[in-house]
């Protein structure tokens, strides 16, 4: 029995899942004990947040940021880390709830260290599930930690799923808001600029994110991620667009009935659920007032729009390493085309080109998804521009 405050530890706490994680923290402070921040490089920002919390550790990922982060908070007693290996020492600190809110891969380490603990592990970070797969999932099992599905999508999932009864359950749907360019047609968004792609209509999240929204990779990563938290084939994952982002998913049962779970769409609504779970807690987000909303609409996904959809579909369906390799040439894609380097159609052609070349294994220890996630990182590194294959 947990006594006292909840010590909390926020991997990625510089981040906008970060920000709304400290924001519902602060608001009351007596009930927590924050013991462990980290960033990847936003020194002054994790230096501010160590101020305010006084955590006993923070671990900056980037080793050139650990001398102004040091003396930014020299006197105050927080013990300052840096490199990966500082972020996962960072995340071995003993705590009782962990949110995981690293971007991308990198979040593997860090998130497993925190799992080998036992730990709660409240999960935003959905590329580490879908790197590493049942890699992730058997260490949770292992080690008896506990897994809170954060990503809106997930949670809502997970709030209407009947776990008793698991085989009642027909399908979940994930309802997808379409992104920024849901009605673009493929020659509109040939010229979409990273501006464009990370203006997101209804949630306000990273940069890395928006842009998957935009693709709608992100919910093809979140096809895969339901596959491993609810235990569903493919076929028992359907995704339907929901522009107004009110409906945050939905799970059909055998006798027809479908339970979703509604809310506007604010990060803080399912970070409360699993910083109070199983309690609830209150939480700030505008209240949902369906008569203002009016109507809700629906459409199918368009895969040939938005060929993530079916790249993600590919991967999962192959199975073994093929999502590691997806997840890495997308983050490789993704970095690419914010740094201006290839164009917004070029995402999902090299994360097809890498699918094609790098040959899928099965997937058994941490250091396998290593091994294949550095070896697709770099075939999408050296592909050329390919949106013209896209077409
Ligand atoms: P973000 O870019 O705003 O923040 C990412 C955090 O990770 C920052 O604190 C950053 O410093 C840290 N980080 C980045 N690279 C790192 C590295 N190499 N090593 C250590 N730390 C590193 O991203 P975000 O929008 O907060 O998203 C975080 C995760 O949550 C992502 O996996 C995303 O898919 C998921 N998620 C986000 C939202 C959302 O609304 N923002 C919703 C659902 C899921
Ligand atoms: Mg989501």
């Amino acid at each position: 029995m947990v006594t006292g405050p909840r010590r909390i530890t926020i991997l990625g706490s510089t981040g906008s899942i970060g920000d709304s994680t400290i924001d519902l923290i602060e608001r009351d402070a007596a009930a927590y004990d924050v013991v462990a921040l980290t960033a990847n490089s936003n020194w002054a920002k994790l230096a501010e947040q160590a101020r305010r919390l006084k955590p006993a550790i923070v671990a900056v990922a980037d080793p050139g940021a650990y001398a102004d982060l040091k003396a930014a908070l020299a006197g105050t007693g927080v013990k300052v880390v840096a490199g990966a290996e500082g972020v996962c020492e960072a995340a071995d600190a003993a705590s009782d709830w962990v949110m995981a809110a690293i971007v991308g891969a990198a979040g593997l380490k860090p998130t497993l260290t925190a799992v080998a603990r036992g730990t709660v592990i409240a999960l935003a970070n959905k590329e580490c599930l879908v790197s590493a797969g049942s890699v992730f999932t058997d260490a949770v099992t292992r080690h008896k930690a506990t897994l809170l599905p954060v990503d809106s999508e997930h949670n809502a999932i997970f709030q209407v799923f009947d776990f008793d009864q698991k085989e009642k359950v027909r399908k979940v749907i994930l309802t997808a808001s379409g992104g920024p360019f849901r009605t673009w047609s493929t020659a509109e968004m040939r010229e979409a600029t990273p501006k464009q792609a990370v203006a997101h209509p209804k949630w306000s999240m990273g940069a890395k994110i928006s842009v998957d929204s935009a693709t709608m990779m992100n919910k093809g990563l979140e096809v895969i991620e339901a596959h491993h938290l609810f235990g569903l084939p493919s076929e028992g994952i359907d995704i339907v667009v929901h522009p107004q982002s009110v409906i945050h998913s939905m799970v059909e049962y055998c006798d027809g009935s479908v339970l979703a779970q509604l809310g506007t769409p604010d990060m803080r609504t399912p970070i409360a659920f699993a910083l109070g779970w199983p309690k609830r807690l209150n939480a700030p987000a505008t209240r949902l007032n369906l008569a203002d909303i009016a109507s809700l609409t629906f459409e199918q996904p368009d895969d040939v729009r938005f060929p993530a959809l079916r790249l993600a579909r590919r991967a999962l369906q192959a199975g073994g390493s093929a999502p590691t390799i997806l997840n890495a040439a997308n983050e490789v894609a993704v970095a690419r085309f914010l740094a201006g380097e290839v164009g917004f159609l070029d995402i999902a052609a090299i994360v097809e080109h890498t699918l094609d070349r790098v040959a899928a294994q099965s997937l058994n220890s941490l250091d396998d998804v290593m091994a294949i996630d550095g070896e697709a990182r770099r075939v999408a590194k050296a592909a050329s521009k390919l949106s013209a294959a896209a077409e």
